[in-house]
């Protein structure tokens, strides 16, 4: 394939913002929440937003990890907030979102890596938004089964654990993860719990082949994941892994139609697509009956 190094044009789209973005923002400082959308600067803010959906991230600013594609900082996190469920709950009621997802940092120093208070977002969302359908994307828990059944057992609409990349760039794109626990971790979702829907995305643009593409297209279905997103990886800053490749438009709609002849239920394929983005649509398609 064509590699470009420098930002193409089909990148550089302006964020749309609105008034209401700002009303937005300062809900989320008055409850000390976070959003992926804001903290990744989404160039799809703008659209999700106005959607009704958005990506909290639990448990903390803090990573026990460091992946090299992330900016999110290194360390030993604070003790989890037992409030911090409530006042999620809280802030999307008076947003009144139609699809949330909640997505955290590992926090892999306690032993369910945090499952637990997954559950209890989930709870507390349900109580607080009967009919709004929640999105959960979770770190591997260190494959251990029980912290993933505790989350299947607070029944998320769809659970999604992403892969990231091919496996051989695992050991240089995310160091302490396995690529073979990620995918056992999607096939223990769907077998504890069917009607959940399993979800899974990579980045491309950090040096896989087509065929490494395919094998992991082929892993997800055979560990019966539902939906899948791929979208480009964009440096976040210096000292970040550097982006190999822009892929072409044209390879992100040749990838969606190799997915969906394989039969995955929905893929979302482009250079803007993130693990959340237009997570509404699946509502839309699947979870509104
Ligand atoms: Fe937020 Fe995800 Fe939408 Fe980006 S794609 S704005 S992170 S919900
Ligand atoms: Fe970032 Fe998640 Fe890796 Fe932590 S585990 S460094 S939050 S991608």
């Amino acid at each position: 394939p064509k590699i470009h190094r420098r930002i193409p044009e089909w990148l550089t789209i302006k964020v749309p913002r609105s008034r209401d973005i700002g009303k937005v923002e300062d809900l989320m400082r008055s409850q000390r929440l976070v959003t992926v959308c804001e903290e990744a600067r989404c160039p799809n803010l703008g659209e999700c937003w106005t959607k009704g959906t958005a990506t909290f991230m639990i448990m903390g600013d803090t990573c026990t990890r460091s992946c090299r594609f992330c900016a999110v900082k290194t360390g030993r996190g604070a003790p989890l907030d037992p409030q911090e469920p409530q006042r999620l709950a809280d802030a999307a009621r008076e947003l009144q979102l139609k699809h949330v997802v909640v997505t955290s940092v590992n926090r892999d120093e306690l032993l369910d890596g945090g499952a637990a208070h997954f559950a209890a977002v989930i709870a507390a969302l349900r109580e607080a938004l009967p009919e709004t359908s929640i999105e959960v994307l979770t770190p591997d828990f260190r494959g251990r089964r029980f912290a993933i059944e505790t989350v299947c057992a607070a029944h998320p609409d769809v659970f999604n654990h992403n892969t990231e990349t091919v496996p051989r760039l695992y050991r240089t794109v995310r160091p302490q993860a396995k690529y073979e626990r990620s995918i056992d971790f999607l096939r223990t979702v769907k077998e504890t719990a069917p009607t959940i829907y399993t979800k899974s995305g990579i980045m491309l643009g950090l040096g896989e082949t087509e065929e490494e593409v395919l094998q992991v297209l082929s892993d997800w279905k055979d560990a019966g994941v539902d939906a899948v997103t791929l979208g480009q990886y964009l440096k976040p800053g210096k000292g970040y892994l550097d982006v190999v490749e822009y892929v072409h438009p044209t390879r992100f709609e040749h990838y969606k139609a190799l997915a969906e002849e394989m039969g995955f239920l929905y893929v979302a394929s482009g250079p803007f697509v993130r693990s959340s983005y237009n997570a509404i649509d699946f509502r839309h398609k699947y979870l509104e009956t």
